[in-house]
């Protein structure tokens, strides 16, 4: 990764205000001379066979082939005979870890901010896995699934993330008291890769108190790696903690180093096509792209123009109270860059 050679990376500006927020990077990232080349990439308004979905096999084939991309918010087509968008990007691409990163932005007030920290979410299994069935009238049952593979992958990940990233603790979140077997493999497997990572702090929290400390002192934590559906639910509080949708970025990890870094919110239908959306989440999405290539000195120097805008608070959208447009904001972390 030098400036000479442009890495090629996949966009998927998605639907809704999507093409709005993936021009803001696309311009930040022009303006801070970004070695990126897009390879854009839409959804299309046919059912692809190859993947019984609206995303074709090329632009599945572009994030195999690249390794990298962005991706907007996507809306789901209503109708029979297809998977939804997501639900067939998380598959086709092995998408086995989502990466929050979750740190207070100076300028925007919330209850602290002092907030630093990241969740790490196993993306493939536990109650996730689809299996649901009626064993007699009045009386169902879901199955969780927790195996040693995506377990070991998942903290193998976190256990990484932690070093590379300078972070000194890895929590597991787990519920092993009650879920003794299935959450109790997972901190087995916790355990095993914290053996291998000497210089990281281990510590296992069960997800009640996890929830209770998060909203008393967030600032106890570092990274935090847990299954499926404690992720989903603990990376929402933590994004609360720091001001909600507008602002809160998002990766995914796939099989053979794949990162697919996304924003958390949808594709906003009421705003779109008005200049309206906040482009924040996305950028900062991105910036989690730039890490992944270890482009650091670029993601600091975006992320700093970022920082300084809404510290400034002199350009702010209308979701975080102000009055300016997509455009205008972009323009002005432009100025900051
Ligand atoms: P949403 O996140 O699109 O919108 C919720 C509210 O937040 C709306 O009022 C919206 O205007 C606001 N909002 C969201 N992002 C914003 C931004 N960047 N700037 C300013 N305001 C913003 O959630 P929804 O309305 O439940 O879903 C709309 C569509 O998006 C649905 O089709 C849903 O399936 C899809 N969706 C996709 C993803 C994804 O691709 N990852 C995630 C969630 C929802």
């Amino acid at each position: 990764s030098s400036d000479s050679t442009p890495i090629r990376a996949t966009l998927f500006p998605g639907d809704g205000i999507g093409p709005e927020i993936a021009e803001s990077v696309k311009q930040v990232f022009r303006e801070a001379e970004v070695p990126i080349e897009w390879e854009e990439h839409y959804v299309g308004d046919q059912i692809d066979p190859r993947t019984q979905s609206f995303l074709t096999w090329e632009s599945l084939e572009s994030v195999r082939k690249n390794r990298v991309g962005l991706k907007g918010p996507m809306a789901t087509p209503i109708g029979k005979g297809h998977r939804s968008l997501n639900l067939t990007l998380r598959k086709e691409l092995n998408l086995y870890a989502n990466v929050r990163p979750c740190y207070s932005l100076p300028g925007y007030k919330t209850r602290y901010d002092d907030v630093n920290l990241i969740t790490i979410r196993e993306n493939t299994e536990g109650e996730y896995s689809g299996l649901e069935h009626q064993v007699v009238r009045g009386v169902v049952e879901s199955l969780k699934i927790i195996t040693r593979q995506a377990s070991l992958r998942v903290a193998e990940y976190a256990f990484h993330y932690a070093k590379t990233h300078g972070r000194e603790r890895v929590s597991a979140i787990h519920k092993a008291n009650i879920m003794q077997k299935t959450d109790g493999l997972f901190l087995k497997c916790c355990r095993e890769v914290a053996e291998k990572y000497p210089d990281i702090k281990y510590e296992e929290v069960v997800i009640d108190n996890c929830c209770m400390m998060l909203v008393k002192n967030p600032a106890l934590f570092d990274v935090l790696v847990m299954p499926n559906l404690y992720g989903d639910i603990i990376s929402d509080l933590c994004a609360g903690l720091i001001g909600g949708l507008g602002l809160t970025p998002s990766c995914n990890i796939g099989e053979g180093g794949i990162a697919l870094a996304e924003a958390v919110h949808g594709s906003a239908p009421d705003i779109a096509g008005k200049n309206l959306a906040n482009p924040t989440a996305l950028l900062l999405s991105s910036l989690t792209m730039l890490r992944h290539l270890e482009l650091h000195d670029k993601a600091d120097r975006i992320q700093n123009a970022i920082l300084s805008t809404m510290s400034q608070g002199k350009f702010r959208t209308a979701d975080l109270g102000g009055a300016s447009s997509t455009s205008d904001y972009t323009m002005a972390i432009c100025d900051h860059l």
